[in-house]
């Protein structure tokens, strides 16, 4: 193996948070390959790879690393389930350190799946091929439809085997995340009631995250409130797309507000409120309707954990984090409404705005930006209608109104024809071109990212990067590429888990 360079790192983490992490070398693999190599994110963070290095695969299996990483694995708790784990923390990954990219912003770069530390339990440390590559592709195709998010550097097959249900070919990914600072890493530090390190991380998370909050009356109190804002955008813009993450375990939400840890998530199709994907989300805690829910209650671990920062005076701090957490859903509510305007086309918050006419408020029913999207929503669950086409073909209704007359027809073609009705008098010149930015075209279909993990799975990467080359395009209508677009062949969601 050649003599790597050095990345530039600027390790934070290891230099200025001592106490929550401890320091770990990956496992060598036997049989590196390079699986796919990002080398547009790598010229963005400034890396020196140019994607033609014979290291490549040495390097992101964790069998050659840059003089200037440090690898450690942190330390965190979390909610799973709603049960609460007082130690998970990185049991197959490592930070391997930080690159402050040519425009200035701060990126971890960490390994999942290069084997076992202290915080591995029962675990191998390792991970397989189709949950990297689905990592991989999920996180791009998100990265691409403008949502925060880890996205990859690389994947590497190892040469060696790992053992789920059946015998899999194991690999290791490279992802870039603006940190891996998640709700339980407070926890971790809460539950010991070590309340000096709770402060440590939260001033840490300021410096990185959220400096605005560092001239505030209460710069932890700001932080909270900055999380809490960062999270419901972002589970606002998940709900716009249909993506449902499967997994909003208290670890898996993440400080910085970027969505992370891409394991059994899935776009929906068909437009269902409880739509779960999730084999291990036996309950539905995490279906599709419930994510904003849900984005409250990790809001409220976060705040028991932050209480000894907002006042001295417990039951004073008890008081403001309530006060905070009723602050959460109507952001959140605002942020969804802005997005459902978007993807209707609708400007500003003209004529027919929300105000005194939620769903029902108007006796014909015409008035409030907000009605006009839930009555959508309810034809489109009539119907079992696309979630994703529908809004495309509604983003093509003003020239053509057949297509998306279709999708919503078996829910009652007289109440479609006058759901448009009453949106084209909303609309403007400017509404077809507004939905066309807003309403992707492509997203990662779950049978052809089945189909794709399979083949890579089985050595053949190319299904993968088709797949990917379209979804990295989400909002262009890609001639020839209209099969991406559709739904899963009937039968197939029935009863589709992700694992
Ligand atoms: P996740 O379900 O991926 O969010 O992980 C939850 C916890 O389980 C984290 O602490 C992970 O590091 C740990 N974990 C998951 N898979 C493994 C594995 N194969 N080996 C060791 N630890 C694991
Ligand atoms: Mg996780
Ligand atoms: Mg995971």
């Amino acid at each position: 193996v050649a003599e790597l360079p050095a990345f530039g790192m600027d390790n934070s983490y290891a230099r200025d948070l001592p106490g929550t992490y401890l320091a770990v070398k990956p496992a060598p693999a036997p049989a590196p390959r390079l699986l796919r190599f990002n080398a547009g994110l790598a010229r963005d963070l400034g890396l020196p790879l140019t994607g033609q290095e014979a290291w490549l695969a040495d390097l992101f299996a964790g069998n050659a690393l840059p003089p200037d990483a440090e690898p450690l694995a942190q330390a965190y708790a979390g909610h799973q389930f709603g049960g609460f784990s007082p130690q998970l923390g990185d049991g197959r990954a490592l930070l391997l350190g930080e690159v402050v990219a040519p425009d200035g912003r701060r990126f971890d770069l960490q390994f999942k799946g290069s084997g076992r530390t202290p915080f591995s339990r029962g675990g191998d440390g390792k991970a397989a091929v189709g949950p990297v590559l689905r990592e991989y592709l999920i996180g791009e195709a998100m990265a691409a439809l403008g949502v925060p998010t880890t996205r990859a550097l690389a994947a590497v097959a190892t040469g060696e085997p790992v053992f789920r249900e059946t015998e899999l070919p194991g690999a290791v990914l490279t992802r870039v995340a603006a940190s891996h600072l998640r709700v339980g890493t407070f926890q971790f530090f809460a539950a010991r009631k070590d309340a000096a390190q709770v402060r440590a991380l939260a001033d840490y998370a300021i410096r990185r995250h959220h400096p605005e909050a560092a001239g505030a009356e209460n710069p932890h109190l700001a932080l909270f409130d900055a999380v809490a804002a960062a999270q419901a955008r972002l589970v606002a813009q998940w709900m716009a797309l249909g993506f449902i993450h499967g997994v909003m375990n208290t670890d898996n939400m993440t400080i910085s507000g970027e969505t992370i840890d891409y394991g059994p998530c899935a776009f929906m199709e068909a437009y269902a409120p409880g739509t779960v994907f999730s084999s291990i989300d036996r309950q539905g805690r995490y279906a599709y309707a419930n994510q904003p829910l849900i984005l409250v209650w990790n809001l409220a671990r976060l705040a028991e954990a932050m209480l000894g920062l907002f006042s001295p005076d417990a039951d004073r701090a008890i008081e403001i984090a309530n006060d905070r957490l009723q602050a959460v859903t109507p952001l959140y509510e605002a942020e969804w409404l802005r997005l459902m305007r978007a993807k209707l086309g609708l400007a500003g918050e003209g004529a027919g705005a929300d105000e005194g006419a939620g769903a029902g408020g108007n006796l014909d029913g015409s008035g409030g930006d907000r009605a006009l999207a839930e009555d959508l929503l309810a034809l489109m669950q009539a119907a079992g209608a696309d979630w994703t086409m529908t809004f495309r073909a509604l983003s093509r209704a003003t020239e053509d109104d057949g297509p998306v007359l279709a999708i919503l027809g078996s829910g009652g073609t007289d109440a479609a024809r006058g759901w448009l009705a009453r949106w084209r008098r909303r609309i403007d010149a400017g509404s077809a071109a507004r939905m066309r930015a807003a309403n992707p075209a492509f997203i990662p279909r779950n049978h052809l990212v089945e189909e794709a993990l399979a083949a890579a799975t089985a050595g053949d990467m190319a299904p993968f990067e088709r797949l990917l080359a379209v979804i990295t395009r989400p909002f262009d209508d890609q001639q020839g590429q209209e099969a991406f677009a559709l739904p899963a062949p009937t039968g197939f969601t029935e009863g589709y888990r992700t694992f």
